[in-house]
C-alpha cells in the first residue's frame, strides 16, 4: 500500500485511487459458482470464468465465515490440513481471490449465490440506506422487513443449476433456513438445516453423492463469531480454527467419486486495538457527524448518506480528518473506480443504496458509533474494506 500523501498535497487523486479494488471478473468470489456450473453444462449469462480451475461434475462449496488467506497462513500449528491445501500439492491447487467489497457476510454471500458483484445483488454492506423509505436497512438480519425479491431479484446460481437438472442442496445451520438473506442468495434445491459442524460435512457429502452432478453448498459460521467477541489472538478463535480444519479434512474424506471440494470464506479479519486513535467514535465526534442524515455499513467500510445538500461538505471533512486512515470517496467516485463492481454492471437501483460518500479503511482503524451501534462497537476483530488482509480468501480445492 502507498503511503499517505504528505498534508501539502491534494490528497484526493491518491486516496481514491490506491484502494486495491477487488478482482471482479474471474478472480473474485462472485465468478466461484458461475465457474462451477457452467462448468456442469449450465448456461449462465454474463458470468466470468475463474482461469485454470476444473470442476468436477460433482462440486462442493464449504465456506468458512471469517477464514480469510492470510489467517491460514499465519496459523499452520491450528490449521495443519487447510495449509497443506494452500500450494498445488494433492491433485488440487490453493490460491486467494478477492471476495468484493465491502468484505461483509451478506455482501459476499449474496456474491457467492448470485454470481454478480455488490453493485449487481443490490447488498453492498452491512446496513444500507433503503431509498425509498429512507431508513437503514441490516442486510443480514433484514430489518426492517423489506421485499426480499424486490430487493434482490436476479435467479440464484443454485435455483439455475436446480432447473437445468444439477442435484442442487445447501446444508447450514437450521436457523438459517428460512431467512431472506437464504432465500435470495442461497435457495435453490433443498436447504437442509443441521446443528453440528459433523453432520453437516457428512451430510454435505451425501448430499454430494446424490446426482451425477450435484452443487453442494455448506457453511460455518463460529470462527467469525469467537474473532469479532474475543480476536484472533484468543484461545476461543483458534480452537474455532483447528476444529474447522478437521471439518474440512473429514469432509474431503468422503468426497464421492468425480468430485471437487472448494474451501473458501466471506471475508478476513483484522483486530483492532482498544484506543482512540484506532477506534475513531462517530456518535462523540462532531466534525464528522456535520451534515450527516444516516450513518451506514460497519467500522471498516462506512456508507455516509448526507442531508440533502451537505454531499461536498460531508466528502471535504471526511476526507480531511480521515484521509490518511481511510480511502475516502463519494459515491460517484466509488461506482467509477470499481469498488462494487465493474461500472457497466452496477445497477441503477443500488446506486440509492450506496452512501454519498463511501469510507474504506487502510489502516488497524474503525470508524465505532457507540450510541448506535453499541454491540458492533465493542468488537476485538473487524472487516469490510478493501486490505489483502480482508480481502483475500482461500480457494483451496480437493479432489476425489
Ligand atoms: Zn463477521
Amino acid at each position: 500500500m502507498a503511503a499517505p500523501p504528505p498534508a501539502w498535497q491534494d490528497p484526493e487523486p491518491l486516496a481514491l485511487h490506491t484502494a486495491p479494488v477487488p478482482e471482479y471478473g474471474g478472480g473474485s468470489l462472485a465468478d466461484l459458482l458461475p465457474t462451477l456450473v457452467s462448468g456442469q453444462g449450465v448456461s449462465v449469462a454474463g458470468g466470468a470464468v475463474i482461469p485454470e480451475l476444473t470442476p468436477a461434475d460433482r462440486n462442493c462449496v464449504f465456506l468458512i465465515d471469517g477464514l480469510g488467506w492470510q489467517q491460514i497462513k499465519d496459523h499452520p500449528d491450528e490449521a495443519p490440513y487447510l495449509t497443506s491445501l494452500l500450494g498445488t500439492s494433492r491433485g488440487g491447487t490453493g490460491r486467494p481471490i478477492t471476495v468484493g467489497f465491502p468484505a461483509t457476510t451478506a455482501t459476499s454471500l449474496a456474491s457467492v449465490g448470485t454470481g454478480l458483484p455488490p453493485g449487481a445483488h443490490g447488498l453492498p454492506g452491512y446496513t444500507v440506506r433503503d431509498p425509498a423509505t429512507g431508513a437503514l436497512m441490516n442486510q443480514l438480519r433484514w430489518r426492517p422487513w423489506t421485499d426480499p425479491h424486490v430487493w434482490q431479484p436476479y435467479p440464484t446460481l443454485f435455483q439455475l443449476a436446480h432447473a437445468a437438472g444439477v442435484h442442487t442442496a445447501q446444508v447450514s445451520s437450521p436457523t438459517f433456513e428460512r431467512t431472506p438473506l437464504t432465500e435470495i442468495a442461497l435457495s435453490g434445491g433443498t436447504f437442509h438445516g443441521r446443528l453440528s459442524g459433523e453432520e453437516r460435512m457428512d451430510l454435505a457429502a451425501a448430499q454430494l453423492a446424490a446426482g451425477d452432478r450435484s452443487l453442494v453448498y455448506t457453511y460455518y459460521s463460529e470462527v467469525d463469531g469467537k474473532g469479532h467477541k474475543f480476536g484472533m489472538d484468543s484461545d476461543a478463535w483458534r480452537g474455532q480454527v483447528m476444529y474447522v480444519d478437521r471439518l474440512a479434512q473429514r469432509l474431503a474424506e468422503q468426497l464421492p467419486p468425480r468430485a471437487a471440494l472448494y474451501i473458501t470464506a466471506d471475508h478476513g479479519m483484522i483486530d483492532i486495538p482498544f484506543d482512540e486513535q484506532s477506534r475513531i467514535d462517530f456518535d462523540e465526534d462532531w466534525e464528522l457527524r456535520a451534515g450527516v442524515a444516516l450513518l451506514g455499513g460497519e467500522g471498516r467500510a462506512r456508507h455516509v448518506y448526507a442531508v440533502p445538500g451537505a454531499q461536498a461538505d460531508v466528502l471535504t471533512v471526511w476526507r480531511e480528518v480521515l484521509g490518511e486512515q481511510f480511502w475516502v470517496a463519494s459515491r460517484d467516485e466509488a461506482l467509477a473506480a470499481g469498488w462494487f463492481g465493474p461500472p457497466e454492471r452496477v445497477d441503477e437501483r443500488v446506486y440509492g443504496r450506496i452512501g454519498d460518500v463511501v469510507a474504506a479503511a487502510h489502516d488497524d482503524v474503525v470508524i465505532t458509533a457507540s450510541v448506535q451501534e453499541p454491540r458492533e462497537s465493542a468488537m476485538v476483530g473487524m472487516h469490510g474494506s478493501m486490505t489483502p488482509v480482508e480481502q483475500l480468501v482461500p480457494l483451496l480445492e480437493v479432489r476425489s
